[in-house]
């Protein structure tokens, strides 16, 4: 070969070479920015596929402190996925369950990206904000990102099969018994079922459930006990209404101007007051599963355009951190045992007072009962034990207070009392 063709053959070589270093480049660019959902977040609607994608990528990133676990699917088969934020993630411990859900209606997305947006604040906080480090340490919160994968696909409010899923639940206004309102309505739709499911198995303390169409922190109870859909404006209080009203303002403060409402005093509503809702997620999770659920308005505007989505994180952050925070580590905490042999009981759990009630849970005897600031008395009954009590006092600051209790078996009981009399008898007969 003359040199002609060679400085040929070696410039093609060069070219050659500069474009597979230009298609590398676009592949590594390519492959970097969608090993980077995260950073997308606040900036677009992530597809159910990136969201799934994103999750993955956060467990991969954050092993140390999250797991994802599906609840089942949707009317159109997309499987619904958790994220559990925790230490000690999927692992049973005496701490509290939290969880958050958001996306039930699919034509209100903001919260399948502010929840995601939650996890990676608390894992990139977890070594340098006390707040972070203590949802993470001492409490498990369990994220479903999207409750309504196919109403988002399809811009509608209703799921794939057309149904409105905040109105097919269980309601305490028709069903009274606790076998009742465990079990799905016949019209149950698949996503309602996994949610009950869920929230059945899992010991949840508290829930809030992310809406857009109003700026408000809404609470239980939503119907009223006659079924009326009448706009009275009246409250229809639950029993827990005081702890409610504490958790809804705290979350109002906390939040960029939802406490300034000209339209909701301090940025609350009970449920009824403002258009009476039967079939809910929120009386259900409250009357049926014992757990302390509000619901939570963060945009007069449905599907909010991308641009803003930066500002509502922003809107929210503190509120959406401090509220797990004051409703499982804030109110009333510790475990129920058996004085014969130190084992647990899944003892019922009251407050004087308020007539609703939680229970320890097996295997720890640990229960966690939600409450608002003020002086409370606990009191804790178990068949064939003999109830106990306790005044406690739950603490302004957040840090929850703590009593433990240790039943006494009642034919223990009994045999000790038919002991003493004969006891102090010999005694005085001496
Ligand atoms: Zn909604």
């Amino acid at each position: 070969m003359g040199p002609h063709c060679s400085c040929c053959q070696h410039r093609m070589l060069l070219a050659v070479w500069l474009a597979l270093l230009v298609l590398h480049g676009h592949m590594l660019a390519a492959a970097q920015s969608s090993s980077k959902l995260s950073d997308q977040l606040l900036k677009k609607y992530l597809s159910n596929d990136e969201l799934v994608a994103w999750m993955d990528e956060f467990i991969h990133k954050c092993s140390h402190m999250s797991r994802k676990y599906s609840i089942g699917k949707s009317a159109r088969g997309a499987e619904l996925w958790v994220l559990e934020i925790s230490d000690k993630p999927g692992v049973q411990e005496a701490e509290p369950h939290f969880k958050y859900v958001g996306n039930m209606h699919g034509n209100e997305p903001s919260g399948r990206m502010l929840l995601p947006q939650l996890a990676e604040w608390l894992c990139a906080n977890y070594n340098s904000t006390d707040t972070a480090r203590r949802v993470v340490d001492h409490m498990h919160t369990h994220l479903l990102v999207t409750m309504n994968p196919d109403g988002f696909a399809a811009r509608k409010r209703a799921n794939g099969n057309h149904v409105d899923l905040n109105r097919n639940f269980p309601d305490p206004v028709e069903l009274h018994s606790s076998e009742q309102m465990e079990q799905p309505l016949p019209n149950a739709e698949p996503e309602t079922i996994a949610m009950m499911k869920w929230t059945l198995d899992t010991p949840f303390v508290a829930s809030a459930n992310l809406h857009e169409g109003a700026i408000v922190a809404n609470y239980p109870f939503d119907g009223y006990p006659d079924h009326s859909q009448k706009l009275t404006g009246q409250r229809h209080p639950a029993p827990d209404d005081k702890a409610f009203q504490f958790f809804a303002k705290l979350y109002a403060k906390k939040h960029a101007f939802m406490a300034a409402s000209k339209e909701f005093p301090d940025g609350i509503t009970n449920g009824a007051q403002w258009y009476p809702v039967y079939g809910g997620m929120q009386d259900w999770n409250y009357v049926a599963a014992k757990c302390m659920a509000i619901t939570l308005e963060l945009s007069e505007a449905k599907w909010r355009p991308e641009g803003h989505l930066q500002a509502l994180w922003e809107e929210n952050r503190e509120a959406l951190v401090a509220l797990p925070l004051a409703a499982s580590l804030g109110g009333i905490s510790g475990t129920v045992v058996s004085a014969a042999d130190g084992s647990p009981l899944p003892a019922t759990v009251m407050l004087d007072g308020i007539a609703w009630n939680t229970s320890a849970r097996l295997p720890t005897g640990y229960f966690n009962r939600p409450a608002a600031p003020g002086v409370y008395t606990v009191r804790v009954v178990h068949p064939g034990y003999q109830p106990a009590s306790a005044a406690v006092t739950v603490p302004e600051d957040g840090s929850g207070v703590v009593s433990d209790f240790t039943l006494v078996n009642s034919m223990a009981a009994a045999a000790a009392e038919g002991a003493a009399p004969a006891s102090r008898e010999r005694v005085a007969s001496c």
